[in-house]
């Protein structure tokens, strides 16, 4: 068990509401739920909701009429004994009760706390923790479909296959350690060998799905990027459907970078206006400039945006060279106007993107955009659709399959190299430990389990 205090938070967002959840977790959970919260009829039983008063103890004021729950451990959200109280979703009420339940002991909860005590007394694992997280943030269909299988323990139990797969093999070096004086047939290194060499294979598999998680849980970034007054914002407004950022004739004056989503199919794009691409005349203008780079730097594709009516300039130049091997699209924007540039002219200066004619007046072009977007996105998610298979999507989960991946290529070199089994060992458990960190779930009795499991030594 976690040695712990007694926590208490609200488990709805501060602001007004039909409803506020207030949840306490620890030793003295209940103890201080009932010392605020009186039950109108005989106490609840486990897991039921009734309703009482919640009173101030020290005056015995009546502050509201609220519904408690009591979940005794360890069969509750965190493991531990947990109350909830269902009170009015007032904001200074909420205060008050809060108030109330630290004077009776309990601490006010740390970010994640509750999860993170969920895990440490073993209620969930890792990968189900982060979807928990993922689900709430969940901008579109597929990242919603992503983290509930997440935390119905698809990855858990992709990535708790794949460790079982390398503590057998671990089992079959054990063995030859332990009982390397005895008649036991234990497969050849060639067979361990290749047996390392498919698990390595799957891992790689599952690593390489990082591309697919992440642009499902995140979505791609895209950064419409060009000179001032090309129609940065029009086009964003556009896309987004709505007003969201201010169009205005005077160029230089999307100073800051503003962001927001719009769905593609089953895919989340963020989208990124910048400030224009041209050197700053002054402070304001400089800042949003730098934050144009590093914002086109982060993006996963680039929307490049060029003024057909104007004819080419070096601002434009710099655009090409900023568009160099970097995925996206280029619009010809304002081909409502008398055409001046042409996408021939662009390819000419360098421009390797598709090119579209485009107007953020009269949504020429929208639908194309809308489609070599969503192309662009399947090309660097690779093969499958969003939800197909199982999909990793954090960067702690890719970096532990590749240590994984790491650890058993050079198992294998040991291994055809004929070296000692405790040298094979050491890499497996290196394989082992990174697969083990991915659900939190390491212990080297697994190994035990194993080795009397497989082979019914029974000595
Ligand atoms: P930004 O500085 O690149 O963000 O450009 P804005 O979106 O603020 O647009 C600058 C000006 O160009 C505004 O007056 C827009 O109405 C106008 N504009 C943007 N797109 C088009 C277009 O496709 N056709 C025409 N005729 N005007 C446009």
């Amino acid at each position: 068990m976690y040695p712990a205090d007694t926590i208490v938070a609200p488990a709805t967002p501060p602001g007004r509401g039909a409803v506020a959840i207030i949840r306490l977790s620890g030793p003295r959970a209940i103890a201080i739920a009932h010392a605020l919260w009186h039950s109108l009829a005989p106490n609840p039983a486990p897991r039921e909701l009734r309703l009482g008063e919640i009173r101030d103890p020290s005056t015995g004021a009546t502050l509201d009429r609220a519904m408690c729950a009591i979940f005794p451990a360890p069969r509750s959200l965190t493991g531990e004994d947990v109350a909830e109280l269902h009170c009015h979703g007032g904001v200074y009420l909420v205060r008050r009760i809060l108030a109330l339940a630290a004077d009776a002991g309990a601490r006010i909860a740390e970010p994640g706390e509750f999860t993170r005590r969920a895990y440490l007394n073993g209620r969930i694992d890792l990968t189900a923790a982060e979807a928990i997280a993922d689900l709430v943030e969940a901008r579109g269909e597929a990242a919603l479909t992503q983290a509930i299988a997440q935390l119905g323990g698809a990855l858990a139990d992709r990535v708790e296959g794949l460790r079982e797969k390398v503590i057998a093999i671990r089992a079959h070096l054990e063995a030859e350690i332990d009982f390397s004086e005895e008649d036991l047939s234990l497969p050849s290194r060639a067979v361990i060998a290749a047996d390392i060499e498919s698990l390595a294979a799957d891992i790689r598999l599952l690593r390489d799905s990082f591309v697919r998680g992440r642009l499902t849980r995140e979505g791609a970034r895209a950064a419409i990027i060009g000179k001032p007054n090309v129609g940065k914002s029009s086009i964003l407004n556009l896309l987004l459907g709505a007003d969201r950022a201010i169009v205005t004739p005077i160029p230089g004056t999307t100073r800051d970078v503003i962001e927001d989503s719009i769905s593609l199919g089953p895919w989340p794009l963020v989208l990124a206006d910048t400030a224009g691409i041209r050197e700053g005349r002054d402070e304001v203008e400089r800042l949003g400039i730098a934050r144009t780079r590093i914002s086109a730097a982060e993006a996963d594709m680039l929307i490049a945006v060029f003024d057909s009516s104007r004819a080419f300039d070096s601002d434009d130049a710099d655009l090409i060279s900023a568009t160099r091997d970097r995925p996206g699209v280029a619009l010809l924007n304002k081909r409502d106007l008398p055409q001046t540039l042409y996408g021939a002219e662009l390819r000419q200066h360098g421009l390797t993107l598709p090119i579209l004619d485009f107007s953020a007046v009269t949504a020429i072009g929208l639908n194309h955009l809308r489609d070599e977007l969503s192309r662009t996105i399947e090309a660097m998610a690779g093969d499958g659709a969003p939800d197909a298979t199982i999909a990793i999507s954090r960067e702690r989960h890719r970096a532990a399959l590749a240590q994984a991946g790491e650890a058993l290529d050079s198992a294998r070199a040991a291994a055809i190299a004929s070296m000692p089994p405790e040298i094979v060992a050491v890499d497996i458990a290196l394989a082992t430990e990174a697969l083990g960190s991915i659900t939190g779930t390491i212990s080297s009795e697994d190994i035990l389990d194993a080795i009397f499991r497989q082979f019914c030594i029974g000595k």
